[in-house]
């Protein structure tokens, strides 16, 4: 019989090094790629604003790859499990190959929806968008890794077995090949509404392009022109010093295979020792990714409560008008104001920056984690919930591995060594050199001991 595969995209918007796509197009005689928009399968983090924005791009960016290869995306929204149905009864679909998802309530609807299907279509799955599959990495207890350091001494040897799916010749033949199946009820992609009617986002397009071409672009600025500075320019935030492939790699524009793969050559010493040390501290990066896509796997309430319990209850303020103003970066505190003026502008924040604006929120201000994380999650382009979850427990010092209580950034202090000139103040906050800029929302210093004593009266130390 003549398979028909449905090739169902999700966090894997790109056409290279793709296992999905390979095998449905090697394996079927029609293959119908289709996206299925299910804001309420996330709840409750269905994508943020500009997560949206983002998605309604890298969906036209993939369109016109497949459209080069005469094939169509479908678009749906909707219940995933109803819509599929809907295309099989459509088309006579036999087969939906797609590749998986970590996040534990999108994987237990996989699982739910493969079930619950199993009877009227094969269904082929692949791992994909992490280096190792979460779950696969356990401690000598078979116990998930809570702290980052052995994490990191477990995979980091097995780096050099990787590998990326490297048939895009195979694959174009195999494309023009294949019967495109009409499926009538999809939809455009402007019904999907992914974009905010406010308007926010359109600034957006001047600082990002999202799809797979700009991914590998951008990659190949980094290899050009940072990486071999990486461990000594990551940190100033003024400088293009990281690769800013956050975005691309949380939507599968690209996948930290190829970003591994592409930086080999470095880590072995092809351009000296001290570009390797660079990019050994850039790989451990991407293993910092992997680490919070196991603590999410393993701990899914790490999302949403504390790791450690002992700040799950009569511990965090929620005052709205401090968090508004810290939203607006009105604080009076230029590198925090600066940072979030980065992220209103521009949808990303420098990872030093976001350091230093957590922790104002959650030390200074003693604001609950959850609604800096939610903040973040609307307006970053790279919003991630692995990623997001740890960044923000670690700040707050309430994850695994996290800070201890009493790091509390001093802002003064990381602006001196990180940006001693105010290269990135002046760039993002002009008006701080004004006479008038108001002075701090509280004092940096009887804050910082607020917060301290804080801390210590809640866990009694
Ligand atoms: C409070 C807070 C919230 C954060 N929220 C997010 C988020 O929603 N999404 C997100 O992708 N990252 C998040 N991060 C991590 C980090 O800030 C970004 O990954 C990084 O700034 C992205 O820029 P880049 O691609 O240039 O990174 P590079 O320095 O070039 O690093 C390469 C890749 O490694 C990964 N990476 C780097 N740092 C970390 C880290 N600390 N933890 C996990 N993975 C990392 C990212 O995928 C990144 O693209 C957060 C950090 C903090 C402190």
């Amino acid at each position: 019989m003549a398979a028909t595969s449905i090739l169902w995209f999700r966090r894997d918007l790109r056409m290279q090094d793709n296992a999905a796509l390979e095998w449905a197009c090697e394996n079927s005689s029609a293959v119908i790629p289709v996206y299925i928009y299910s804001a309420d399968e996330e709840q409750p983090w269905a994508p943020g604003a500009a997560s949206r924005w983002w998605l309604h791009h890298s969906l036209l960016s993939l369109q016109s790859r497949l459209a080069g290869r005469r094939l169509k995306l479908y678009y749906f929204s909707g219940s995933s499990e109803a819509v599929i149905e809907k295309i099989i009864a459509e088309t006579g679909a036999n087969r939906l190959v797609y590749n998986r998802v970590y996040e534990r309530q999108l994987y237990e609807r996989d699982l739910r929806l493969e079930k619950n299907l199993k009877n009227s279509i094969d269904i082929v799955a692949f791992d994909s968008g992490l280096l190792f599959s979460p779950g696969t990495v356990l401690n000598s207890q078979q116990l998930p890794y809570r702290v980052f350091t052995p994490f990191y001494n477990k995979l980091r040897p097995q780096l050099s077995e990787l590998h990326a799916y490297q048939s895009a010749e195979t694959n174009d033949d195999a494309l023009k090949a294949l019967e495109n199946k009409p499926v009538s009820s999809a939809r455009s992609l402007q019904s999907l509404q992914l974009l905010d009617e406010h308007g926010w986002h359109e600034k957006l397009g001047l600082h990002w392009r999202p799809g797979e071409d700009e991914a590998h672009r951008l990659l190949d600025v980094f290899l050009e022109e940072a990486v071999q500075h990486y461990a000594t320019q990551r940190d100033i935030p003024s400088l293009e010093g990281t690769s800013r492939l956050s975005p691309y790699l949380h939507f599968g524009e690209i996948t930290p295979q190829q970003v591994c793969l592409a930086v080999w050559p470095l880590l072995e010493g092809e351009q000296g020792a001290s570009a390797s040390r660079s990019a050994e501290v850039f790989v451990k990066q991407l293993i910092w990714r992997e680490f919070a896509h196991n603590v999410l796997w393993h701990f899914p309430e790490t999302a949403t409560l504390p790791m450690d319990r002992r700040y799950r209850k009569d511990f965090w303020r929620s005052d709205i008008d401090d968090f508004n103003t810290w939203t607006k970066g009105e604080t009076g505190v230029p590198i925090i104001d600066a940072g979030m003026k980065q992220l209103w502008e521009t949808g990303w924040m420098h990872n030093r920056v976001r350091m230093i604006v957590s922790s104002f929120l959650t030390k200074n201000l003693g604001i609950n984690w959850l609604h800096g994380a939610r903040w973040f999650w609307d307006t970053l382009v790279d919003a991630d919930l692995a990623n997001n979850s740890l960044g923000w427990q670690w700040v707050a010092g309430c994850g695994v591995d996290a800070a201890p209580y009493y790091r509390v950034f001093n802002p003064n202090t990381q602006t001196r060594r990180f940006d001693s000139e105010l290269r990135y103040v002046e760039k993002w906050l002009p008006e701080h050199a004004q006479l008038d800029y108001p002075s701090p929302m509280v004092d940096l210093g009887v804050s910082r001991e607020d917060a301290l004593h804080r801390y210590k009266q809640h866990i009694r130390v």
